[in-house]
């Protein structure tokens, strides 16, 4: 059946719908709070509750849920009916403003990082009126903003719309330094490409590492990986379309606007791109995205993995968060110009961006890490741990052009920024658009910051952005409305940037050791792991960026640090047992019952009179094997179970150190193992089975 596409957003409470369903002034209030973040009046929220009820009960809706992002990297939300009963044994639908706005979750189950002891356990839910309510599993979805009694950010979200307000206002800020009177605001637009891997479920549900961690924890390197080439923008299998096509109809009715779809590097591997948006709906757009991935495959028969490695050998997968600034008149910041004027104040923006990103780099590298992007960066697939910026060569040099070019008269200065600016070639996004190895890389009018991981939300990465960058156009301005020579500021601002922060800007493959080399002389940092990235929570320079410009407390970032390191100990804590568990109850019987078997065999030929030197051999190979096998599982053993709890740096890097080498010996034992045990009693479906059996 072809998809009708009068259906896109039929299942969202749009603003094409509220100006349907609600009163003309309450819609005039609603926006006016949507546009300028203002809270509702009760009585405009007791409005705006009533027509949504009345829109989602006659769209099938039975429940409503506050839908929120607790620093789990998925969201959450408890459901409630609308049935409300009435004396005679009836009931009436019921949803009232106080509903709509207001929820007081239970704020201790969340990860809070010892923000909230149970007995103060109390957390709000806000309704956030900036990302439209919608209709998914017969409930109405309310997304909002999460946060303890006290008002400390428990989730994703808070601290992402406190930046976007931040950004706009230093964004507008400079706009009108530069002359701007017509805009009013500035929008955060990202476009997040989201990767994945999608196998038979069949043989998902036969692996516990898949099923437990979303990733093997063993599986021989197969014979044929991705050397070929042949998967990336290949044919799509028919199986695959469908599913495809499903999710596209699924989510174009929530109003997520997918839009490319195509086979990536790795077999297996699959990638979808929306329409970008403003960052909040982006974000929003993007859960959504993972859950339908998650909830389609499996009543397609598939599983789909949103793990950034879930498998050795092979691409694991990212998202790339594209990432740019636009007016609401509609003009993006980060668009070079088309005269020496516009090109100016393009320049400026791009340095802003510049300088951020290297005075912190330790940050946004922060942003991106968990646990399973540990095994991607740094690998050569994905960009490093090291952060650096592409910009082209010929932007770079324009940029040094400038820079270089101070003369001591002021005049002459002047004189020499108009010939600097005037001679700015037209960009050609294609010069820009070609390294793909960078991982903060500009792409003609936007930025891709591509070290996100997979299942990762994206609200860390662009408050991080939003805040360093308007930390730093906050500075420009000053310095710009401080001056009596505008241009010469400018040039200055281009000149500091570059001399100051020019280290960060790198052109060349980010792949290779010479690299790494050369980014140890500039002095970036190398953080390869999410524990020594996440001590940028505590970095004062970091804490004082995230505090002035009201984003995160020092408690909050504090709290923050506290989650992600648990969240690291604990995931590798699960795969350790994980691990354990399929050693112990099914690699290691298998291994005895072949070797059982191969000794069978030796014998009975040894009984006819013929005494088989390569059995004998295979047979001490095997059981040498399962020697090694038992004993490094012994080993792990004990290492899990004597883990310290004291502190939690010092939990994650005992796992980090000591348990994660551990598991890798383990693996590459029992890898060993796989290659020369007959197919038929191996316990689990190969890296062949599940890569290339869709
Ligand atoms: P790629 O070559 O990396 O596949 P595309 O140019 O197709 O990239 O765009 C990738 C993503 O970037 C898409 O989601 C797209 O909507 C988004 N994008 C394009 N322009 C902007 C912008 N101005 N701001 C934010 N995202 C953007
Ligand atoms: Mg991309």
């Amino acid at each position: 059946m072809n998809f009708d596409f009068s259906q896109f957003g039929c299942n969202v409470f749009s603003d094409t719908v509220m100006r349907d369903k609600l009163p003309k002034s309450t819609y005039k209030e609603l926006k006016k709070s949507i546009e300028s973040s203002q809270p509702l009046t009760a009585d405009v929220a007791e409005i705006v509750a009533e027509a949504m009820k009345d829109w989602a009960v006659e769209k099938g809706a039975t429940h409503f849920t506050h839908w929120f992002q607790p620093m789990t990297n998925i969201t959450a939300g408890k459901l409630d009916s609308f049935i409300s009963p009435t004396p005679d044994g009836k009931i009436i639908l019921e949803f009232s403003g106080k509903e709509l706005t207001k929820g007081e979750p239970d704020a201790s189950s969340f990860p809070n990082g010892g923000l909230r002891n149970t007995f103060e356990a109390r957390g709000y839910t806000m309704w956030d009126c900036t990302s439209p309510a919608f209709i998914k599993d017969h409930t109405l979805y309310i997304p909002t903003a999460f946060c303890s009694y006290t008002g400390e950010a428990l989730d994703a979200k808070t601290p992402l719309l406190r930046s976007m307000e931040v950004i706009s206002n230093e964004a507008m800020r400079l706009l009108r330094a530069f002359g701007n009177t017509t805009s009013k605001r500035v929008i955060v637009t990202v476009g997040a490409e989201q990767e994945y891997f999608l196998i038979d479920r069949e043989l998902y549900e036969k692996r516990l590492d898949l099923k437990i961690c979303g990733r093997t924890l063993l599986g021989a390197k197969p014979p044929k990986g991705q050397e070929m080439e042949d998967h990336y923008f290949g044919r799509i299998r028919i199986r695959i379309a469908d599913y495809m096509r499903q999710l596209d109809e699924e989510l174009w009715k929530l109003g997520v606007t997918a839009k490319t779809k195509h086979n990536e590097v790795a077999p297996a591997q699959h990638e979808l791109a929306p329409v970008f948006d403003s960052v909040n709906i982006a974000c929003d757009h993007n859960q959504l995205t993972m859950e339908l991935m998650r909830t389609i495959a499996k009543k397609n028969g598939l599983a789909c993995l949103l793990h950034e490695k879930p498998f050795a050998h092979i691409n694991g997968s990212g998202k790339h968060n594209n990432w740019s600034l636009c007016t609401d008149d509609g003009i993006n910041l980060f668009e070079p110009g088309k005269n020496p004027y516009e090109n100016i104040q393009f320049l400026t923006f791009l340095c802003a961006v510049i300088t951020a990103v290297d005075e912190y780099s330790d940050l946004l590298r922060l942003s991106a890490a968990i646990a399973g992007n540990d095994y991607r960066l740094g690998a050569n697939e994905a960009p490093p741990a090291i952060i650096s910026i592409f910009l082209g060569e010929q932007l770079t040099s324009v940029l040094h052009h400038i820079a270089e070019g101070e003369k001591p008269q002021n005049q002459m200065e002047s004189a020499f920024l108009q010939m600097g600016v005037e001679t700015l070639p037209k960009l050609k996004k294609d010069d820009s658009d070609r390294n793909r190895t960078s991982p903060f890389a500009f792409t003609g009018n936007k930025f891709e910051f591509r070290m996100v991981g997979s299942s990762a939300s994206i609200a860390c990465a662009n408050y991080i952005l939003n805040t360093i960058v308007a930390d730093v156009l906050s500075r420009f301005t000053d310095r710009l409305t401080n001056s009596k020579d505008f241009d010469g500021e400018i040039r200055r601002i281009i000149r500091d940037t570059m001399q100051q922060h020019g280290r960060i800007i790198f052109n060349g493959n980010n792949y290779t050791q010479e690299w790494v080399e050369e980014a140890r002389r500039r002095g970036l940092p190398n953080l390869s792991n999410t524990v020594d990235a996440a001590a940028a929570y505590l970095e004062p320079k970091n804490i004082s960026v995230l505090g002035r410009n009201h984003v995160l407390s020092e408690v909050e970032c504090q709290s923050r640090y506290e989650i992600l390191l648990e969240n690291y100990s604990h995931i590798i804590m699960i795969e350790a047992n994980t691990l354990l568990e399929m050693v112990k109850k099914l690699v290691i019987p298998a291994s005895v019952e072949y070797i059982g078997s191969i000794s069978d065999s030796y014998l009975k030929l040894k009984e006819t009179g013929i005494q088989n030197h390569s059995i004998y051999g295979l047979l001490q190979n095997l059981s040498s094997l399962l020697d090694g096998i038992v004993d490094t599982t012994n080993r792990l053993e004990e290492l899990v179970s004597s883990a310290p709890a004291e502190s939690s740096l010092e939990t994650a890097e005992y796992y980090r150190d000591q348990v994660l080498p551990k598991m890798e010996q383990t693996r590459t034992l029992v890898d060993r193992m796989e290659v020369v045990t007959d197919k038929k009693k191996w316990p689990m479906p190969s890296y062949t089975d599940l890569l290339h059996r869709v």
